[in-house]
């Protein structure tokens, strides 16, 4: 188990639940679009919320935008490790640096102003912006995982332990295997993050095929789906991994077979209609939409809620047993009828 770290009121690691974070869209100096993405963002079960901060003025607007967001506010720094320690100072709850493109005489001096400020720091190497030394690598992952562990290590001879880490590739394959070492080497919690996924209908699929593998192996503490779209979209991608992969149970899982030639009821859209009714249901149910009895009757009956439909008829299932035989016309306004009492 990895160790925790407090990020504002969030803590990562030592088994806490895998926090959701997403990074704002806009300048950090445009305070009232910030403010609004970060509520958006939040409203979409946001955990931590990320902004770009490229120069001082971005650094001190993080004031005003700490005061108006209940999340943790995390501070993006490239190049200026005095960005860093301006951002700390102005309320940051964390700041993300990238030790590719700090030199490591500013690694010292920040290291020693976050320990006095008390804000942990996120060592977030990036596949686009190794150090030098790594850079013409041919194992671009261990790359990746040794250049973040001489910042950590750099960091620990300082006494600073308040470190999460992150190792991004825009390759699903290479950003696996970094995370995989580095899950050994390390005791610090882990940010999973494909970068530069790209759209959202390739890179949430490139995304879930790299973080889920990791989640799947119980590696990652907190996690993005970077997107080309705006941050609610990360959001609910990160959540829908997250249930996928059973980290969170707290939601309607809908179950729907894909419907073939043996059944002629539009199963798809029924099932797309119990997910929209459920969405915000924060509770642990199952509910099945099945097609026909070929597995309709065992996926159905192992559900909270199912149904199976055969012929003109359809089967509701509930807890396990047949509840009631109703013609296929009357069975979507059956079904509602059971999902309205099952969420009372
Ligand atoms: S449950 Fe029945 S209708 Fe649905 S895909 Fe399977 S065989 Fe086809």
């Amino acid at each position: 188990m990895k160790r925790t770290v407090k990020i504002g009121g969030v803590s990562v690691g030592g088994g806490n639940p895998v926090a959701v974070q997403t990074m704002a869209k806009a300048a950090a100096t445009d305070i009232k679009a910030i403010i609004e993405q970060a509520a958006a963002a939040k409203e979409a079960g946001c955990d931590i919320f990320r902004v770009a901060v490229p120069d001082m003025s971005a650094a001190a607007a993080l004031r005003e935008i700490r005061r108006n967001i209940d999340m943790p506010l995390v501070a993006d720094i490239h190049f200026d490790y005095k960005l860093a320690i301006a951002a700390a100072k102005n309320r940051a709850d964390k700041v993300r640096i990238n030790p590719g493109n700090i030199k490591k005489a500013g690694l010292k001096e920040l290291t020693a102003a976050l320990k006095d400020l008390r804000v942990p720091v996120r060592v977030g190497v990036n596949g686009g912006s190794l150090e030098k030394s790594y850079k013409n690598s041919s194992d671009r992952a261990s790359a990746l995982a040794s250049s973040a562990m001489d910042a950590i290590r750099l960091m620990e001879d300082l006494g600073f332990y308040d470190i999460v880490a992150s190792l991004k590739s825009s390759s699903a394959a290479e950003t696996v295997a970094a995370y995989r070492q580095i899950d050994k080497l390390c005791q610090y919690p882990l940010h999973i993050g494909v970068t530069e996924a790209g759209t959202p209908e390739r890179g949430i699929i490139k995304s879930a095929a790299a973080l889920g593998s990791l989640l799947l192996d119980g590696i990652g503490d907190t996690v993005r789906i970077s997107l080309a779209a705006d941050p609610t979209a990360e959001v609910k991608a990160a959540r829908e991994l997250l249930r996928a992969v059973g980290l969170d149970k707290s939601f309607v899982e809908v179950i729907a077979c894909p419907r073939c030639g043996r059944c002629g009821y539009d199963v798809g859209g029924l099932a797309q209609k119990v997910e929209d009714y459920t969405r915000n249901v924060k509770k642990p149910l199952k509910i099945a939409v099945m097609g026909c009895v070929v597995n309709g009757s065992g996926e159905a009956g192992a559900c909270d809620l199912g149904i199976a439909f055969g012929g003109d008829k359809a089967v509701v299932f509930k807890d396990g047993s047949v509840l009631k035989t109703v013609g296929a016309d009357d069975a979507e306004g059956c079904l509602f009828e059971e999902i309205k009492k099952l969420l009372l």
